[in-house]
């Protein structure tokens, strides 16, 4: 509820402004209409993190497996985010054996996992840094491995990083737009699919994150 009530206390704020009188002062009027809406996109982000989890977690969010091409979904999502990467001259870069590789799982769901982990390697990465994907298959699964030469993870953090709105620095997080609420969701949807992820870091220096995905 703390997470949540620190948009609402915003938007109160902005719209108690505008009511005692901001509303006809042209410098801050538009301004604060625009932060209140900020504010209100940021409840609804939080929302449906909480939704996604509770579906994972009652069970009530089946997934719907399909079998499909994890190189091509993977280069699909780096070309969606090149953007924020460009921004911090970060290198994505993929490593692969083949370029079909096929797996069997919930496309969109996974979808949401590579999106997450890849985003968190250039919201917490460094300048000019570099984030690496790894994929290897054997006979039934997939591991992959996406890291970064970031601002890396103090060990002491490490055990409680997957738990719901668990953040590192707190002050970082939400000026990145985060939750704390993305890993946790990563978390439960590989395990959906009974399925591991852990995590390696090394402060100052960059995070690891090892997952693996089932083959058809
Ligand atoms: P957030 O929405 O805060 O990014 P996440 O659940 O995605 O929440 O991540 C939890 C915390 O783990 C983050 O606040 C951040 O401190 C830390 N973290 C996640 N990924 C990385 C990474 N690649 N490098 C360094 N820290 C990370």
């Amino acid at each position: 509820s703390h997470e949540l009530k620190t948009p609402i206390f915003n938007i109160q704020g902005y719209i108690s402004t505008l009511i005692d009188g901001g509303i006809n002062d042209p410098k801050i009027n538009i301004d604060y209409l625009k932060r209140a809406d900020k504010s209100v996109d940021r409840m609804i982000h939080i929302i449906d993190d909480l939704e996604t989890i509770s579906q994972l977690e009652s069970g009530t969010l089946s997934l719907d497996i399909e079998n499909y091409n994890l190189v091509e979904q993977i280069h699909d999502i780096i070309s969606q985010i090149e953007i924020m990467a460009s921004k911090k001259n970060i290198k994505i870069t993929v490593k692969t054996s083949s370029d079909k590789i096929k797996v069997a799982t919930d496309r969109f769901r996974i979808r949401q996992v590579l999106a997450n982990l890849l985003t968190n390697s250039l919201k917490y990465g460094k300048d000019n840094g570099e984030t690496t994907v790894n994929m290897q298959e054997d006979k039934e699964r997939v591991t992959i491995t996406i890291s970064d030469n970031g601002i890396g993870i103090e060990s002491k953090h490490l055990p409680r990083l997957f738990e719901r709105f668990y953040r590192v620095d707190k002050g970082r997080s939400r000026e990145q737009g985060g939750t704390g609420l993305g890993l946790s969701i990563v978390k439960h949807i590989i395990e959906a699919h009974n399925q591991n992820i852990s995590v390696s870091s090394e402060f100052g220096k960059g995070t690891t994150f090892v997952f693996t995905l089932p083959k058809p």
